[in-house]
């Protein structure tokens, strides 16, 4: 019997076992959590983002982190390939906007514990809350060590993730197992990540999400990248879906070094002209009240002390005090409300891990290491990383497949 141990039970672990196991090859999954996919059963805020349903060139597009390192995996096994297999398994799917692929229940748990029983039913040799020390390479194959025992195996595949939510069990124990094997592991930066922000008035505005604004990254002047859609205060900066998609580009562009320049348009939809128009339009209707109660139709209650502040206004003015200058400041300031980020949260909280075990040293067709035969890497704990949208996970089980039969075919016989 040709052998196989894969070597952690998250998304790409799963379906690499799976796939070994489906090509005639006994395989040992082993899993440090006392679950498989822990991760997978947070993933998409509980309802477990599967896919998405772009074409897979669109997929390599929106992964920043080598996305063309996946394509023949994505040739090899698509989100068409995946949704066929999960509904063929009895799991019900539904699209959303943009392409994303929810269970029909919206539930991740249920994928979480489908994988669970299909692992089963594949005879996969499950060892749960058995966490792998060290793997060992020699002639005749891996020998790989755990708290319990000494396991060997004709290939190896790992697949222990990246290092964002530890408590998920991804701690970066993969990159070692490769660093002792002699692979390159590149720099790990978070992705998809909140910024913290060095002014106060953040903090006041936790919990304030904004949407339809057109968020834009500044250094020194210079407009780095803009994105278009919701974001979100919080108590240390600033978070939510545009505030994501900034921080995969900051990942992969190490000269983007903070401090950097955030600006908020909070009306992007409008020219200045048509804005100040909009402007001059409340402060008639309001000619009487202070300034910050003209704005309270054009602004959240929250936002205007600090729209106030920034454009150099007292909020006590009488709106029919304010001047031709003032009020085209104030417009200015509607259209990019400044603010100083720091830098990100820590990459424990990263929805992923930027950087890994280099995909120069994995041939892309199979995922077997260029540096040791026999040995296989899936899913994030190489250098991949993609937006939000069901990307990363698909990276996972496109990788995992891949792996999982290129191994078993090679897998020595014992
Ligand atoms: C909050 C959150 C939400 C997300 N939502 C989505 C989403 O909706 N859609 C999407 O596409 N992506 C999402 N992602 C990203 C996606 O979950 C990951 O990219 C994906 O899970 C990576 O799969 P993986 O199998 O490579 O790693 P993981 O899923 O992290 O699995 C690695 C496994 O290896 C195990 N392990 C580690 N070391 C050892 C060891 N020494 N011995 C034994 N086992 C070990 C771990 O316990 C873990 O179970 C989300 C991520 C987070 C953090």
């Amino acid at each position: 019997m040709k052998r196989v141990i894969v070597i952690g039970a998250g998304a790409a672990g799963i379906f690499a076992a799976l796939a070994a196991a489906e090509q005639g090859a006994d395989v040992l999954l082993f899993e440090k959590n006392d679950i498989v996919g822990k991760k997978m059963g947070i993933t998409g805020k509980g309802r477990c983002n599967l896919t998405n349903t772009c074409p897979m060139a669109d997929f390599i597009a929106r992964t920043p982190g080598h996305g063309k390192f996946l394509f023949s995996a994505y040739q090899a096994y698509t989100n068409e390939d995946l949704l066929n297999q999960v509904h063929a398994w009895g799991l019900a799917t539904k699209e959303e906007r943009g392409g994303r692929v929810f269970p029909q229940s919206d539930s991740a748990i249920e994928v979480r514990k489908l994988l669970y029983h299909r692992l089963q039913a594949a005879k996969v040799d499950l060892h749960l809350q058995e966490p792998v020390r060290a793997v060992h390479h020699a002639a005749s194959g891996f020998t790989v060590q755990t708290g319990r025992g000494t396991y060997e195996a004709g290939a190896c595949i790992i697949t222990t993730g990246g290092v964002s939510y530890p408590v998920t069990g991804s701690s970066g124990d993969g990159y070692e197992f490769a660093k002792a094997l002699g692979h390159t592991v590149t720099e790990l930066r978070p992705s998809l990540i909140a910024f913290t922000a060095s002014d106060a008035w953040v903090r006041d505005l936790a919990g304030l999400a904004l949407r339809n604004v057109d968020v834009s990254l500044w250094k020194q002047g210079k407009k780095l990248a803009s994105q278009f859609g919701e974001m979100l205060f919080t108590h240390t900066g600033v978070s939510g879906p545009v505030i994501l998609m900034l921080s995969s580009a900051v990942a992969h562009k190490p000269k983007w070094t903070f401090p950097m320049q955030l600006r908020i348009n909070l009306k992007p939809a409008l020219t200045a002209d048509a804005l100040d128009a909009r402007v001059q339009r409340d402060f008639q209707k309001y000619l009487r009240k202070q300034v910050d109660n003209a704005l309270k139709e054009l602004l959240p209650q929250h936002l205007i002390p600090v729209v106030l502040d920034q454009a150099g206004i007292a909020k006590e003015t009488p709106v029919n005090q304010i001047t031709r200058i003032q009020r085209q400041d104030l417009v200015t300031v509607l259209q990019a409300l400044s603010l100083t980020l720091t830098g990100t949260r820590p990459i424990a909280e990263a929805i992923v891990t930027a950087g890994g075990v280099s995909v120069r040293e994995i041939n892309p067709k199979t995922m077997e290491s260029k540096c040791v035969e026999g040995l296989y890497f899936a899913g994030e704990v190489m250098d991949i990383d993609a937006f939000t949208g069901g990307y990363n996970l698909q990276a996972a089980f496109s990788t995992g497949v891949v792996a999982g039969r290129a191994a078993a075919a090679e897998a020595k016989e014992e």
